[in-house]
């Protein structure tokens, strides 16, 4: 990745600083393979360094498709797209783009998780960057050595909480590689502007730390000061060596994410998917499933199992859409309860993280979710625990029980963590309910109703919410930019998905969808003056304009 990256426009000239030959071959971000045009081929010395027969995309992706479809594991077809990724960036997310459903699964959650776990066994080339402890002093001066100098858009983890797999490391450089390209994938944002980076703190991690082939510190894992040191002169060093890059915080454990985000978020313009993005596409459901009972945001109540990031971020930003419509902030706030491993979280239990206070709510001791939902009867229940087959029968029965269309949402990744299926959710509630999931579910059929389960799934939310900071230059990334995101999404979903139980609009409909958000996230920055241009005209047409196309230019 040694050049500017051009924005792809069908018809450009050969810029001056273009490769030649076999560099211009094995240059990722032009690379065009069998596709160079013959005219191309002379211009640029290729004669006789391809085949004859020219190439479109079109038949490259045929291509790829065949081999895709060729290999048995989802591993292999990682790697495989992984590989293409290296070779011919365009065409990688040609595919990505124009095949969701089948390819994001494997780039990202779940076979990502995989990939992650066997990283140093799988790892070919390395892509991103790897900042650690080592690098402590220097990390503005290594930012420098990143051959694109127009970085906007940082995803980075430190590897301690990867999905639901604990702590991978260095290993969990797959995340930030993955996310970003889902990020050109379903928003179209230039991945010559992307930077994916592990923050190598070590690993506790026994399997790594005694595996020849783990390419992190095999040291335990840095805390206090010395952690902090590194995550903060790298966040210090970003704004100096890429001023105004947006930074997204990715699967951190839960006693650095809320801090981190915390001490970031008014300093820089920053965000965790994990708890915000979450909270975003979690609400966007919940407004499609009102539409459907017809009942008000206000009288609901709202019942997390899980207590951690995803669902203490979704409970804030329910408890701003009851505000919005009218409830005080503290009554708004006592509609949200969490359940966690010991059960309700209630004021009086003396074992309470911090980031659960703000819904331990005055109630006697409740030992199990059962009797929650019992005692509490929420409107919706939101499973974000990972814990699997945890909304059991008499749970989805109980809710079913008092209320007419109950909102069962089984959030947890991957499929085999979810808490109940989708099939079960619909035949327990005699086809009431109204459901979606964080994993993808096949379509269920229950007493001669067909319906369509989707996935409240992340990528609805960050790729748009990027780029709508992105558009606007805007200084921070801020709550009433998530809510604008959800509001946006939830418009996009139309009756007859809901006819169909779908809560969110398919897959295929994300670049559409997060257009549609990124504009309305840049909307929120010009109005609060947190945007450093000035807002275009059309402010649509100006963000679709922004938006990476993986089609070939054609050089002339
Ligand atoms: P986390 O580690 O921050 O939180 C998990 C919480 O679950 C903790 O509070 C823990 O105490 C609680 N818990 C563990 N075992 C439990 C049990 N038996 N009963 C009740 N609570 C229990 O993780 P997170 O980031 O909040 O993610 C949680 C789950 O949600 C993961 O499976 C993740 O994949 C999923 N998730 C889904 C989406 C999505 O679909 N859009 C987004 C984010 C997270």
């Amino acid at each position: 990745m040694s050049h500017p990256h051009p924005t792809p426009h069908p018809h450009q000239p050969i810029p001056s600083w273009f490769p030649r030959g076999v560099a211009l071959l094995r240059e990722p971000t032009l690379n065009k393979g069998t596709a160079f045009t013959l005219a191309e081929r002379d211009a640029l010395g290729l004669r006789g360094l391809l085949p004859a027969h020219v190439l479109t995309q079109e038949d490259q992706v045929a291509r790829v498709l065949e081999n895709f479809h060729r290999l048995q594991t989802p591993l292999a077809k990682y790697i495989m797209l992984e590989s293409l990724h290296d070779r011919n960036e365009a065409l990688f997310f040609r595919v990505l783009t124009d095949y969701p459903d089948e390819m994001m699964p494997i780039v990202y959650t779940p076979t990502v998780g995989l990939a992650c776990q066997e990283f140093g066994h799988i790892f070919r080339r390395p892509r991103g960057m790897y900042l650690s402890l080592d690098d402590r002093g220097h990390v503005g001066q290594i930012l420098r050595n990143w051959p694109q100098h127009e970085v906007a858009m940082i995803v980075v983890t430190d590897g301690e909480r990867i999905l639901g797999l604990g702590d991978l490391g260095a290993s969990g450089m797959g995340i930030p590689i993955g996310k970003l390209a889902l990020y050109t994938a379903c928003a179209g944002i230039d991945p010559g502007k992307c930077l994916p980076v592990v923050l190598d703190v070590g690993t506790n991690n026994p399997r790594f730390l005694s595996d020849p082939l783990y390419l992190g510190l095999a040291r335990p894992r840095a805390t206090g000061e010395e952690y902090d040191a590194l995550v903060d002169e790298f966040l210090d060093a970003t704004q100096e060596v890429f001023p105004g890059v947006v930074v997204q915080f990715e699967d951190f454990a839960n006693h650095n994410a809320f801090r981190l985000l915390a001490k970031w978020r008014d300093e820089i313009c920053c965000f965790n998917d994990d708890i915000q993005g979450t909270a975003a596409v979690t609400v966007a459901g919940i407004f499609s499933a009102l539409r459907v009972t017809g009942r008000p945001m206000r009288e609901q109540t709202f019942m997390c199992l899980g207590a951690g990031e995803a669902a203490t971020g979704i409970s804030d930003l329910l408890v701003q859409a009851m505000v919005d419509d009218g409830m005080a902030e503290a009554q708004a706030r006592g509609r949200c309860w969490l359940v966690d491993s010991k059960g309700l979280v209630v004021a009086g239990r003396g074992d309470l993280a911090h980031h659960k206070k703000p819904y331990a709510h005055a109630h006697a001791p409740v030992p199990d979710f059962l009797s929650a939902v019992k005692a509490l009867e929420p409107t919706a229940i939101i499973g974000v625990s990972a814990t699997p087959n945890t909304f059991t029968e008499d749970v989805v029965r109980a809710m079913a029980a008092h209320n007419e269309r109950p909102i069962v949402f089984a959030l947890s990744n991957p499929t085999s963590r979810s808490e109940c299926t989708a099939q079960q959710a619909y035949e327990w509630s005699d086809g009431r309910a109204l459901f979606a999931s964080g994993s993808p579910f096949p379509a269920a059929s229950v007493r001669g109703r067909h319906f369509v389960p989707r996935q409240g799934n992340n990528s609805y939310i960050f790729p748009g919410v990027g780029l709508g900071l992105l558009a606007s230059q805007a200084t921070r990334a801020t709550d009433a930019m998530f809510m604008a995101a959800a509001r946006t999404l939830a418009t996009t979903v139309g009756e007859s998905d809901l006819a169909q139980g779908s809560l969110y609009p398919p897959l295929s409909a994300v670049r559409h969808v997060s257009a549609q958000i990124a504009a309305a996230v840049a909307e929120i920055a010009f109005a609060g003056g947190l945007a450093r241009i000035e807002r275009p005209r059309d402010l649509l047409a100006y963000v679709e304009g922004l938006m990476y196309d993986p089609r070939y230019p054609v050089y002339a």
